[in-house]
């Protein structure tokens, strides 16, 4: 058997006449870039994660990127956020000519650890502390971090939050979605993502009216008025077709996490005390874009799994703080323990809507076969 990581094709195949339907109709708008498609679209979105405004971008990561530039981060300022995350979460405070500032994780969640946060920000020396302009928590594999403590500790020290929310659209703590709580969140619509468009697309949510006015102008370059520039800005817009897959997708977005909570429960009952599974929390929800589990054996296992048809990926193997890039920086090994063990140790397995129960079966029974 082979047990893919995710397969789109699945879908497309599932949701054949509705996608095409929805694509054929802006073909004969003719209108490809925003209109009412995305403007229908931020509703519907802003409406489901519980904000005032959405603004449709080219993707998750220029999300994060318009969010940081419009609350002014630039050149010598510094941003905070966790250390084990995608790239894109460090590089957009790069691209804007800031320098991150990271943050170790809680071993349990991979989230950023609060903990660590407070003692970080009360040890920046007064000229890095007043140029600190935001903190991006990351809801990595769709959990939401500790919000409660972090929005805690941000108002304590009067630092803006923007939530990197690319991997847990729908996730709620204490009952709220994730991408409410921050100044702003962004999100990313990429092919893997649990609301997947077919090809890339982002969002952002705020309920600030005036960051949301800006930003409406920054992703088309700026302009207030056509042809009209007070500040350069991005080319950066959700587009039609995008934003028409993304309205068909979005009707089956509960169904899809509901369907990746049962086969993460399924994983939760078989794998327990094999390996160490995912951490649940009573005050939060987990959408489970990545079902990660933990073990020492994990390359071995790896390999083996591989050996049996069943692929699996490593969210991620090499902590922000130590990949080449960020070298300037000055981190060394042991810097950021738990983020640099914990990279050593994960291993994602399948999951996403449409896998069956023989290929979930057939995961479990592998990595079973393994220990034993
Ligand atoms: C995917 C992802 C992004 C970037 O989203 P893109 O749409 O690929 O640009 C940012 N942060 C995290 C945590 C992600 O997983």
């Amino acid at each position: 058997m082979h047990v893919p990581l995710i397969n789109l094709r699945r879908l497309y195949e599932d949701l054949k006449p509705d996608i095409d339907a929805a694509i054929g109709s802006v073909l004969n708008s003719g209108r490809f870039i925003l209109g009412d498609v995305v403007a229908q679209l931020e509703q519907t979105l802003a409406h489901y994660v519980g904000t005032s405004y959405a603004l449709g971008v080219a993707s998750g990561t220029d999300a994060l990127l318009l969010a940081l530039r419009v609350i002014g981060v630039g050149q010598g300022d510094f941003v905070i956020t966790t250390t084990f995350t995608f790239f894109a979460t460090p590089e957009v405070i790069i691209r804007l000519g800031a320098t991150p500032i990271f943050v170790d994780i809680e071993p349990q969640t991979y989230n950023m650890d609060p903990e660590h946060l407070d003692i970080v920000i009360k040890h920046l020396p007064p000229s890095v502390r007043s140029r600190l302009k935001a903190i991006i928590p990351v809801h990595l594999y769709g959990q939401s971090a500790d919000m409660d403590e972090i929005m805690g500790i941000a108002t304590k020290y009067g630092v803006p939050v923007v939530e990197d929310l690319a991997q847990a659209l729908g996730a709620e703590y204490k009952g709220k979605k994730v991408g409410s709580f921050g100044l702003l969140g962004g999100v990313s619509f990429f092919p893997t993502k649990n609301l997947p468009a077919f090809g890339d697309a982002g969002m952002i949510f705020t309920d600030d009216s005036t960051l949301y006015e800006k930003i409406k102008t920054y992703r088309i370059h700026g302009a207030t008025k056509k042809y009209y520039y007070p500040d350069w800005g991005y080319n950066s817009r959700l587009d039609a077709i995008q934003a028409a897959i993304l309205s068909v997708n979005f009707k089956h977005l509960e169904e899809w996490n509901e369907r990746r909570k049962a086969i993460a429960a399924k994983y939760d009952a078989k794998l327990h005390g094999v390996v160490e599974t995912p951490a649940k929390k009573h005050d939060r929800t987990h959408i489970y874009h990545q079902y990660t589990i933990r073990t020492p054996e994990r390359d071995n296992l790896r390999k083996f799994l591989q050996e049996k048809g069943i692929e699996t990926a490593i969210h991620y193997p090499i902590p922000c703080h130590l990949q080449p890039a960020l070298s300037y920086l000055g981190y060394r090994g042991g810097d950021l323990p738990v983020s640099e063990k914990v990279s050593k140790e994960v291993l994602s397995l399948p999951i996403f809507q449409y896998l069956s129960e023989d290929e979930v079966d057939y995961v479990i029974d592998t990595i079973i076969g393994f220990f034993r």
